[in-house]
């Protein structure tokens, strides 16, 4: 596959809603291994984010916390909007299901204030819509029917009657969950209206929906017809979630209690109350409890329903503390990343310092560069090596050579900065330092470096050295000394100045140009 038809089958699962979240976590995995073999990283990081989201889906929310860290992270490293947009999105659909509503709310509204000219049309109405959702789940049901409504004008805008659809879906069950069942009611038949006139089938979750809004208006014959079109629609092999089916079971049977039609209803709530047994749907299975009682009680038979009611009180609180367990499996998790990250982060700072001076290493230089030298024409190196260093670790000792070294980093340092304050001294090895010079051609800096090498020769080493005299010598190249301006190009021409200071007499600045110092100012 090549990075054009990767890309297309990638967004394939970004762009989806109704997805086999199982079938479609191999695709996801599978297209990874297609991105690394091309060497593609955006690819690799949308894949991984397609994972991450197709775990959530599937109901593993700690998975999922632990795999979005890295992808939201490259993604904002490499400006990466609309990965980021997406990353925020999958956030908050993680917050939602850990019942924080405030930091569902936060990667909501960023997940639509990163939408630039490269989001896709799904992403424009989409992510309005799940904004909707994030406010009408903190309470904020007016604000949240004005992203709604931007949402369902562009969908239709954008000509996308699928879209359409689910926005008004999400918009009715939000209207529906705040109690508004005149606003869910209309907005149901809004729904039933836009897929009649688009030939849109109206999938289960949908005539669930509508079902369920019925039942609450009171209309129960209409809801166990929409209930039962539902089950139909799902049991003729549609693309469903797989423990659907016993929520409209349940539903189902609601409305048949409200019938009056008690036998059917408890024939739909024991086939519902089989199934979530079955599939182990906990969840489920407390308000198919809950649904005995009221059934008993529509009955009369009040015993029955205080038996069950203990039974549902008790599944009840056994799911709580599960769905409490599970948050803070999440939790721990997300903790944990983070903390691994910041542990990475130090390792990767600390790999790049010298332990005894605390000053930048090579491994630094060689990462910074080559980039500064293909981009800044007055960028300046200069090596500043110790004169006769060996004699302080020998006349004196190899920790008071050590203390010296120490001391000498500070001075670079300070000096350094005030020369060049984009600049770094590095130390590469024994008492040989690279100075690193950014926007200061080699005529300017040689000026202020034999400033730096006097500053050291005058610092008050005595009482460090009891007499032994510390002096640099230093050797500078620019830029446009090199024909062809590499690291090893630079560092070449600044080491034969550094011998040609070292043989001219030491405590010297040697360059191009010319040679400042002890020989050039006596
Ligand atoms: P020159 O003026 O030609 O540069 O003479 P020099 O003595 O400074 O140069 P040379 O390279 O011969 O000696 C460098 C010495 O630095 C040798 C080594 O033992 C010492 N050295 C290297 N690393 C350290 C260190 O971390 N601490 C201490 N105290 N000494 C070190
Ligand atoms: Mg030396
Ligand atoms: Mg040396």
């Amino acid at each position: 596959m090549d990075e054009e038809r990767l890309s297309a089958a990638l967004l394939e699962l970004e762009d989806e809603i109704n997805w086999d979240a199982a079938a479609m976590l191999e695709r996801a995995v599978h297209l990874e291994r297609e991105a690394r073999a091309l060497g593609d990283e955006l690819l690799v990081a949308r894949a991984r984010l397609a994972q991450a989201n197709l775990h959530m889906r599937a109901g593993d929310v700690a998975e999922a916390a632990q795999r979005i860290w890295k992808v939201h992270q490259w993604a904002i490293e490499h400006d990466a909007r609309r990965l980021t947009a997406r990353t925020h999105l999958v956030w908050a659909n993680i917050h939602r299901h850990l019942g924080d509503a405030a930091q569902c709310l936060e990667h909501s509204v960023l997940s639509v204030e990163l939408l630039d000219e490269t989001a896709t049309d799904h992403m424009r109405i989409w992510h309005r819509a799940k904004l909707g959702d994030a406010l009408s789940l903190s309470g904020s049901m007016d604000a949240a029917r004005l992203r709604y409504r931007q949402a369902a004008d562009l969908a239709i805008r954008l000509g996308r009657p699928d879209l359409l659809l689910a926005v008004l879906n999400n918009h009715a069950y939000a209207e529906f969950a705040a109690g508004q069942h005149e606003a869910a009611q209309r907005l149901a038949a809004r729904l039933q209206e836009v897929a009649e006139r688009h030939g849109f089938e109206l999938d289960a979750s949908l005539l669930d929906t509508i079902g369920a809004i019925q039942i609450e208006n009171g209309q129960h014959a209409e809801a166990e017809k929409t209930l039962l079109a539902c089950i139909d629609w799902h049991n003729d092999g549609n693309q469903d979630d797989a423990d659907a089916l016993p929520e409209y079971l349940l539903t189902l049977a609601r409305a048949q209690r409200g019938l009056g039609a008690y036998g059917r209803a408890q024939r739909s709530l024991a086939a519902s109350r089989r199934l979530c047994a079955e599939r182990e749907l906990g969840n489920v299975l407390v308000r198919v409890h809950q649904e005995q009682a009221e059934l008993h009680a529509a009955q009369g038979q009040f015993a029955e329903a205080y038996a069950t009611h203990k039974l549902f009180f008790e599944a009840h609180q056994r799911q709580y503390s599960l769905q409490r367990e599970a948050q803070a499996r999440t939790r721990q998790v997300m903790f944990e990343t983070a903390e691994a990250r910041q542990e990475a982060e130090r390792f990767r700072e600390q790999a790049r310092r010298d332990p005894l001076t605390g000053l930048r290493n090579r491994r630094y230089l060689n990462e910074q560069l080559p980039g500064l030298i293909a981009t800044d024409p007055g960028l300046t190196v200069a090596i500043v090596d110790i004169d006769h260093f060996k004699r302080i670790n020998d006349e004196l000792s190899h920790d008071v050579g050590d203390q010296v070294l120490v001391q000498a980093a500070k001075l670079l340092e300070t000096e350094l900065a005030a020369i060049a304050p984009d600049g770094f001294v590095v130390r590469l090895g024994g008492e040989e330092f690279v100075l690193v010079l950014p926007e200061t051609p080699v005529a300017r800096a040689v000026d202020r470096l034999d400033g730096l090498r006097r500053t050291l020769r005058g610092f008050a080493w005595e009482s460090l050295t009891a007499g032994v005299p510390v002096t640099v010598s230093i050797g500078v190249a620019g830029v446009a000394d090199a024909a062809k301006p590499t690291q090893a190009a630079l560092l070449s021409i600044a080491d034969q100045h550094l011998y040609a200071a070292k043989h001219g007499g030491r405590d010297r600045v040697v360059w191009s140009g010319a040679r400042l110092g002890r020989a050039s100012a006596a």
